[in-house]
């Protein structure tokens, strides 16, 4: 590893050039790690400036505040796999749908659910990546950490990962980096499991608004009340979500009225209600930063703006306030926030 790689730091990079809903502001200092090694110094060298620091994986769980982020954002760029007979060992920069695309060559069932969920691996467990009812955490046997507080290694296992709801041990303790984890898997057919795949890909294709950036889901669905008879007979439309003993976010925004509702350039999908999407098209895919400032000056010439961090807030806030008028029902963001928002 060469020692002067710390050099390779980017000053005023565009962070919306990395995250999937392609808005929000610079971050001051911007670098990519290439291994674990090298993520040990940059937190050392950090640690030593006492420098905010941001751990990015995929960018497609984020909402990138307009003012950007005044700190170094890491972004995690070590990838490699080893297979192990039920075994794959994966480092935490790896894509999630990589990940899935060996399961499928060498037929380990398990994994067929989560195809299409952009990001990469230590992104999904960090957020216990779920769709279909299940979760990352089904497969996960342990975990390797980098603890920034005392730069040490540390491995947890499954059992001590705190695995929930679109939550893990990693939400609570901030200092700890996934650097890479050991996923178990079952036997399966080769030919049922890329089935599978294609379905949920399908199922993705038809009901979520692929064509715009967005951040996935931006509420979680409702866990708890529905077992709560009052609660049902308040509302005996939600009964048909008994079973499931979960109710949709999507559904409880739709009834409020909102879908289709749009400020500036962002808007509640009339596809799926729980995605807000960015309607400027041009800001999809890697932009390179003259490009992007090109468009902004393209865009700004046709009196058209960007979307904005603060557009997709007002409308965060008035899902909240309507759903908790509605139904009195608070609901929580399953997006993540980069930067003051
Ligand atoms: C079109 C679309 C569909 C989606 N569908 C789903 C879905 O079905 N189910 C679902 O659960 N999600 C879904 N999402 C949301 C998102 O893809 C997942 O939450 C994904 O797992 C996030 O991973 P990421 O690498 O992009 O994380 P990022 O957005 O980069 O980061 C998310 C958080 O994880 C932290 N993080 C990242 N890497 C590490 C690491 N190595 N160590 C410690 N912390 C880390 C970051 O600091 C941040 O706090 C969807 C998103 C989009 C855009």
């Amino acid at each position: 590893m060469k020692k002067d790689f710390l050099k390779k730091i980017k000053k005023d990079v565009y962070l919306r050039d990395y995250a999937a809903f392609k808005i929000g502001g610079k971050t001051r200092y911007f670098l990519k790690v290439k291994n674990k090694e090298e993520l040990r110094k940059t937190i050392e060298w950090t640690n030593k400036k006492k420098m905010p620091f941001f751990i990015l994986g995929g960018g497609s769980n984020l909402l990138v505040s307009d003012q950007g982020f005044n700190g170094l954002v890491i972004k995690i760029e070590f990838k490699n796999f080893k297979n192990r007979n039920k075994e794959i060992f994966t480092e935490a920069g790896a894509e999630l749908n990589a990940l899935i695309k060996i399961t499928e060559k060498r037929g380990l069932a398990g994994l067929e659910w989560a195809a299409g969920i952009p990001g990469v691996v230590g992104g999904a467990i960090r957020g216990n990546a779920a769709a279909f009812g299940h979760s990352i955490s089904e497969m996960v046997k342990e975990v390797e950490v980098l603890n920034s507080d005392n730069l040490e290694w540390q491995t947890i296992k499954r059992k001590n990962l705190k695995f929930g709801y679109k939550n893990s041990v990693f939400k609570e303790k901030k200092n700890l980096i996934i650097v890479s984890a050991i996923f178990e898997f079952k036997k399966g057919n080769k030919k049922q499991i890329k089935q599978k795949i294609k379905e949920n890909l399908r199922y993705r294709k038809q009901n979520h608004p692929l064509k715009f950036p967005s951040a996935g889901c931006i509420f979680k669905n409702q866990k708890l009340k529905i077992k709560n008879q009052k609660f049902l007979k308040k509302f005996p439309e939600l009964e048909k979500f008994k079973q499931k003993d979960e109710i949709p976010a999507a559904y409880l925004i739709e009834q409020c009225g909102l879908k289709g509702v749009q400020i500036g350039q962002v808007k509640i999908s009339d596809k799926h209600s729980n995605f807000i999407i960015n309607l400027n098209k041009n800001s999809r895919g890697k932009q390179q930063y003259i490009q992007q400032r090109y468009l902004e000056k393209e865009n700004k010439n046709q009196g058209k703006k960007t979307a904005k961090a603060k557009d997709v807030l007002r409308l965060i806030k008035l899902i909240k306030r309507k759903v908790k008028h509605k139904f009195n029902i608070e609901l929580e963001e399953e997006i993540e926030y980069l930067g003051k928002i």
